[in-house]
């Protein structure tokens, strides 16, 4: 059963289109059952209609015929009630409707299961079987609903090329369709895409026509010549240490690159308009899908050498072809996973927006997007990517959703919103010098986190009163090796000087979770239970003291360096840190440098440290919650995680519960403290933080103008009772709500997109 279904998916997975899918997955059931019929309808969005897409068994013709209202016949009732339906006798079901020009009057059990992707219901797949012979028996059903649970990515996948195209199920023209992803930074970008894929992974080579196919042609041989001379220098280095019949699968590579083999059909296909990346792509699928479904082991095996050989030449071609990388003026970047690397190469002033596969609302990536305040959008699984290469893309970071060549009326309704997002912050300007103080005179510091000197820059003209987090690990990203001791004290020294004599906070080296060193790979299960932050450091003090003696020493004659310790869950680990840095403060005095101590905070990230907040409270100088963190270690849900974005929610009562405790506590041994997660830069996370009590707030320099003019404009009490309001509730969803309905009553609504969905707001607009 397993590998019926393995080899299913496979073929499915590489269909051409989703017509070619469907197709596919009937005549597979079909056989597989021993059915007489299998057919799959799909529930089209545009009309809301169950449509008969293929079918083997019931008329050919009726196939994009024969249509259903969202709850009519039996199709309906399965799709409605989201369970499969089970019936001997079809016929005499009340819901049963029949439908002459399928020929279905001869059949009388029917088996249909839903097809459910990401709790919507995509269609659903029936098998049929004549009178008298059987009903499906609850194997039969459980395999029916395995596949259907397999294939609903598959289809969902095949569904949105087809949109991306710009058509319907039906093959009409389909404009303006959204994908959906999480918002990633807010705003909106309207630019053409430019698809950057990891390189050598055959997988996620676009589909794209050669500029010249002859030169194509050349590019591939040469790639060809390489890797052959590349498999005969490995052959002949290991001919003293290995056997003979081992060194034979050099010779079958070797022959696998023979003219009449791979590249012969390679070259073909770049002839009928394939580019070469593309045309390799394909032939190596091929190969792979065919070794697979052998039923002899060793053959098999072979898929991994084809796969192999594959992955050295895209290499190669990639190699060469990378200096053809173009980014347009109004550069969209896309990718399955979007790294920092990958924005850092987009030439200055060129970079309007991001969309990626992987990730979520607080992945780094996403904080380093907001930070630069460029609009994103997260965690679009269905997307298939390689379709996007050139497209022009509406990205709508406010939502979290994308349009793929909009129509003149679509880009004008979201070049507006570009126009009046720019005026509102272009009137924020003037609070720039003016203190975040709320209407009864409580002062509350409004702190910037920065990564990138464009951070910096954007932040002073914010009017930002410091550095309340600035994450090393950026800088370290952007290298391929540890940057020494000179080159740290460099990037540190920009970023005191920046805000001198405001304080600069700056955090120990976070790695690990889902931030990863090129050059310091860690391996693990559980990344983000693992090895990161101080436990890293910890473990590796000749990075620690490098990092926190270039810290002291770019301090000099400043004197605003603080520094603080990521995802402490002991108190040992900030007496170990406290200890090596009192350290080299002496090391560094020696050496004749004219520094201070600095300052020393503790992030409070993971739930052990909330309930510890007296005990790290009296070791160090301050606290600084890292709420999106502590918000994914408290719920138990992945930040990263676009499956289960809707329960990462900062609003959560339980995370608004450990804020007041950790603020309270805090205060009862006389210490500040601060937050530095992205609620802080939420204008309703921003009221309940100041209401709590937070003494400083740190975010995004995007935010900033934003968070003050709320401030400024409300009392801490009218804030304090907003907050013991939204203690009492028990929902994310309720409290969010309550907290937006009072900033729009305070005349914040503007600040509060998605207030009516924009795509919503457009529909309206459009049918009107
Ligand atoms: C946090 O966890 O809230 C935080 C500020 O740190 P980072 O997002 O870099 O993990
Ligand atoms: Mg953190």
């Amino acid at each position: 059963m397993l590998s019926i279904l393995r080899s299913l998916v496979q073929e499915v997975n590489s269909a051409r289109d989703l017509q070619e899918a469907l197709d596919i997955i009937v005549s597979r059931v079909q056989k597989a059952m021993g059915t007489e019929v299998c057919s799959v309808y799909l529930l089209d969005p545009a009309t809301n209609r169950y449509i008969l897409m293929a079918t083997e068994g019931l008329y050919p013709d009726a196939v994009g015929q024969v249509t259903l209202a969202y709850s009519e016949g039996l199709v309906g009732l399965v799709g409605s009630r989201e369970e499969p339906i089970n019936l001997e006798d079809a016929p005499s079901h009340p819901r049963y409707r029949y439908f002459p020009e399928t020929g279905e009057e001869r059949f009388r059990s029917f088996l249909g299961v839903p097809i459910i992707h990401h709790r919507r219901v995509l269609g659903v797949l029936v098998v049929q079987q004549r009178e008298n012979t059987r009903t499906f028996d609850e194997g039969e059903e459980a395999f029916l609903v395995t596949v259907s649970a397999q294939l609903a990515g598959v289809i969902a996948h095949s569904e949105a090329t087809g949109v991306i195209s710009g058509l319907s199920l039906t093959g009409e023209e389909a404009r303006d369709v959204s994908f959906n992803g999480v918002p990633g930074a807010p705003g909106v970008a309207i630019g053409q895409s430019v698809v950057v894929y990891p390189s050598a992974d055959l997988d996620a080579v676009p589909e794209k026509a050669p500029e010249d196919v002859e030169q194509e042609v050349v590019l591939f041989q040469s790639a060809v010549k390489a890797v052959r001379d590349d498999i005969e220098r490995v052959a002949e280095r290991l001919a003293s240490q290995l056997r003979p019949e081992e060194l034979a699968l050099f010779d079958v590579y070797l022959r696998m690159l023979g003219d009449d083999a791979l590249p012969g059909e390679v070259t073909n296909k770049i002839r009928e308009g394939i580019w070469a990346q593309g045309a390799l792509k394909q032939v190596v699928q091929q190969y792979v899908r065919h070794f697979e479904m052998m039923d002899d082991h060793y053959l098999q095996e072979r898929a991994v050498d084809i796969r192999d050989l594959g992955r050295r030449l895209l290499s190669h071609l990639q190699e060469r072809g990378q200096e053809q990388l173009e980014y347009p003026e109004r550069t969209v970047l896309v990718s399955e996973e979007l790294t920092p690397a990958m924005l850092g190469e987009v030439p200055k002033g060129q970079l309007v927006g991001l969309v990626s596969v992987k990730g979520s609302s607080n992945s780094h990536v996403a904080i380093l997007a907001r930070a630069m305040g460029v609009p994103t959008v997260m965690g679009l699984v269905d997307i298939p990517v390689n379709q996007l290469d050139g497209k022009e893309l509406v990205v709508d970071g406010f939502e979290g959703q994308i349009f793929a060549s909009p129509s003149d009326d679509l880009r004008a309704f979201y070049q507006a919103i570009c126009e009046e997002e720019d005026e509102l912050i272009r009137g924020l300007e003037a609070l720039r010098d003016q203190p975040c103080e709320t209407i009864d005179h409580h002062r509350v510091s409004l702190l910037v986190n920065t990564g990138l000197m464009t951070d910096v820059v954007r932040s002073l003209s914010h009017g930002a009163e410091g550095i309340g987090l600035y994450r090393t690990e950026v800088p370290f990203m952007i290298k391929d090796r540890f940057p020494s001791e000179q080159e740290q004290r460099e990037y540190y020294r920009e970023q005191l000087e920046a805000f001198a004599p405001n304080p600069v906070t700056m955090r120990t080296l976070d790695i690990g979770g889902d931030k990863s060193l090129t050059y310091f790979p860690i391996q693990e299960e559980n990344p983000f239970l693992g090895w990161r932050g101080i436990r890293v450091t910890l473990d590796h003090p000749e990075i620690f003291l490098v990092q926190v003696r270039a810290m002291l020493k770019a301090s000099e004659g400043l004197n605003n360096l603080q520094i603080m310790l990521p995802m402490i869950s002991n108190v040992s680990e900030v007496e170990e840190s406290l200890h090596l840095i009192y350290r080299v403060y002496h090391e560094v005095r020696e050496e004749g440098y004219d520094i201070h101590m600095p300052k020393v905070g503790v992030m409070v990230e993971v739930p052990a440290a909330v309930y510890q907040i007296r005990e790290l409270a009296e070791r160090v100088d301050f606290l600084s919650v890292g709420s999106n963190d502590l918000t994914q270690y408290l719920l138990a849900v992945d930040r990263n995680n676009p499956r289960v974005a809707q329960l990462y929610h900062s609003y959560h009562p339980a995370v608004l519960q450990a804020l007041v405790r950790i603020a309270q506590d805090a205060h009862v041994v006389g210490k500040p403290v601060g937050i530095c997660g992205e609620l802080a830069g939420d204008p309703g996370g921003a009221l309940l933080l100041m209401a709590m009590g937070y003494d400083s707030l740190s975010m995004n320099a995007a935010s900033l103008p934003k968070v003050k003019s709320v401030i400024r404009s409300v009392s801490r009490e009218w804030a304090m009772q907003l907050l013991e309001d939204v203690l009492l509730l028990d929902s994310p969803h309720v409290i969010k709500s309550c907290v937006d309905l009072a900033l729009r009553n305070a005349g914040f609504g503007r600040y509060l997109r998605p207030g009516k969905s924009n795509s919503a707001a457009y529909a309206e607009r459009a049918a009107s």
